[in-house]
């Protein structure tokens, strides 16, 4: 089959690059033609485990190509994917000018009969906007045409992208005309030959469950910080709790985690967007508000730690060596990413970043420059060396076993904040080294 792809960013070109892997015809368009020339020579503009093989693999076999020529990608398929970006607004709701941009534009050149497929994160409506969109263009152009715009949401993990697309959980569909549940069946088919995974309901629930699912995972990662706060006063180990809570099937183990707060580009813009969308149609949003507002203050949490350890004296000519940048692990992505309000805080006070991660080095040289203050360092012990203090940021795995024999001799005031609870607090202690983690408040 043949289908087109607006955008090119983590769920465009993972999608497109899944569907050539899996046979199918593939164009993929972007208005941004210095990544289109970079993609045209397989250079991956992103780090996503996986894509730049199977990139190279399905761009040598001809079955995925790059244009920024809305109008070729449009003649080449009539099944037509959305996937650009919709940031938040001012006031946190989802901006729909790209996506809006992209159904105009398909109804500018749209020559046979088309389905519209919205994989963007959208507000519940958006597409009867999309279709009102292309009608315009179509009527402006005197075209009588039959289209239909289909709503399905992506749920691909950043860093396991292309995992989660060759192999989903569930594939929603929100369509009303069953032609174009059929066809969608046929073009995904391959990906879930084992388990029907298809989940099929109207546009507007489709719309709205993407939503709900990234509240609902923001919503455990909050609640997690918030029982963590509470263990750190009460002197219990939120790691405990978590053990203790994680083994009841009802809880489950996923996105439990303590740590130094979320963020990425969708779940900080996703919980603001659901909260507008819910008081635009006169429900108070108070549980989504609390997640967050305690994601806010879990960002803060490690500076405050680093404070309470020295005593709210000036911080200014400390040196913090930063273990971790991405938003996550596995990702270079640093949208929203926790290192960046730290490292902030930090340079506001007067304090000194000797900053590492295994993949974020070039988007960190790319947001703050020659920012001073700032020194990028090639190793997580080279940054290390020299610093007065360690902080950890980010769970990359070859962060987790910390030699802390070495690092107590590198740490001048031998000190390790852990914002990822990856150490044991004894091991590190037993090594001559103060510890802070998340959560872990001790009775004795
Ligand atoms: P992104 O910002 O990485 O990429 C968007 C791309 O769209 C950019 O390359 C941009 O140049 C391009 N673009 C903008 N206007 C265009 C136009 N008119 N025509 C063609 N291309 C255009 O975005 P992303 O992270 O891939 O996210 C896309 C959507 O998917 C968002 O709504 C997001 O919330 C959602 N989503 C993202 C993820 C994720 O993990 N990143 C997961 C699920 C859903």
């Amino acid at each position: 089959m043949h289908a087109t792809i607006f955008g090119t960013g983590y769920v465009g070109l993972v999608t497109g690059v899944c569907l050539a892997e899996i046979g199918h015809d593939v164009v993929c368009v972007d208005i941004d033609a210095g990544k289109v020339e970079r993609l045209r020579k397989g250079e991956i503009p992103i780090f996503e485990p996986g894509l730049e093989e199977l990139a190279e693999r399905n761009i040598g076999a001809g079955r995925i190509s790059f244009t920024t020529d809305a109008a070729e990608g449009i003649a080449a398929s009539d099944i037509l994917f959305i996937a650009v970006g919709t940031p938040p607004d001012d006031d946190g709701s989802a901006d729909l000018t790209y996506v809006l941009e992209v159904a105009r534009t398909i109804g500018r050149h749209m020559a046979r009969p088309s389905i519209v497929v919205n994989k963007s994160t959208v507000p519940v409506g958006t597409a009867d906007k999309v279709r009102s969109a292309i009608a315009e263009e179509l009527a402006a152009r005197s075209v009588d045409m039959a289209f239909d715009v289909v709503s399905n949401p992506e749920f691909l993990k950043e860093g396991d992208a292309v995992n989660d697309c060759m192999r989903p959980d569930r594939i929603v569909i929100g369509a009303s005309d069953a032609t174009s549940v059929e066809q969608l069946r046929r073009l995904y088919g391959p990906f879930v030959r084992n388990h029907d995974r298809f989940v099929c309901m109207d546009v507007r629930s489709a719309e709205l469950t993407k939503y709900a699912a990234n509240a609902m995972l923001a919503t455990k990662i909050s609640f997690m910080n918030e029982i963590a706060s509470v263990a750190e006063h009460v002197g219990a180990d939120v790691e405990m709790v978590r053990l203790g809570i994680g083994s009841d099937p009802r809880i489950g183990w996923h996105f439990i985690y303590p740590g130094a707060g979320y963020g990425g580009s969708c779940l900080p813009k996703d919980v603001q967007a659901l909260a507008r969308i819910a008081q635009a149609h006169g429900v108070e949003p108070q549980l989504l508000d609390a997640v967050e507002s305690v994601n806010h203050r879990q960002k803060g949490h490690l500076f405050d730690l680093i404070q309470r350890h020295y005593a709210g004296g000036s911080l200014a000519g400390k040196t913090f060596a930063v273990w971790g940048l991405a938003f996550k692990p596995n990702t270079d992505d640093m949208r929203e990413a926790s290192s960046r309000r730290l490292m902030e805080q930090l340079w506001d006070a007067g304090a000194t970043v000797r900053a590492f991660d295994p993949e974020a080095m070039d988007e960190t040289r790319r947001i703050y420059g020659d920012r001073e203050g700032l020194v990028l360092c090639d190793s997580d012990y080279a940054a290390a060396e020299g610093a007065d203090a360690l902080v950890i940021v980010t769970e990359w795995k070859q962060f987790r076993s910390g030699d802390f024999k070495r690092l107590q001799r590198m740490v001048k005031d031998r000190v390790i904040f852990d914002g990822r609870n990856l150490y044991p607090p004894q091991q590190v202690e037993g090594a001559g080294l103060a510890y802070y983690g998340i959560g872990r408040g001790r009775s004795v």
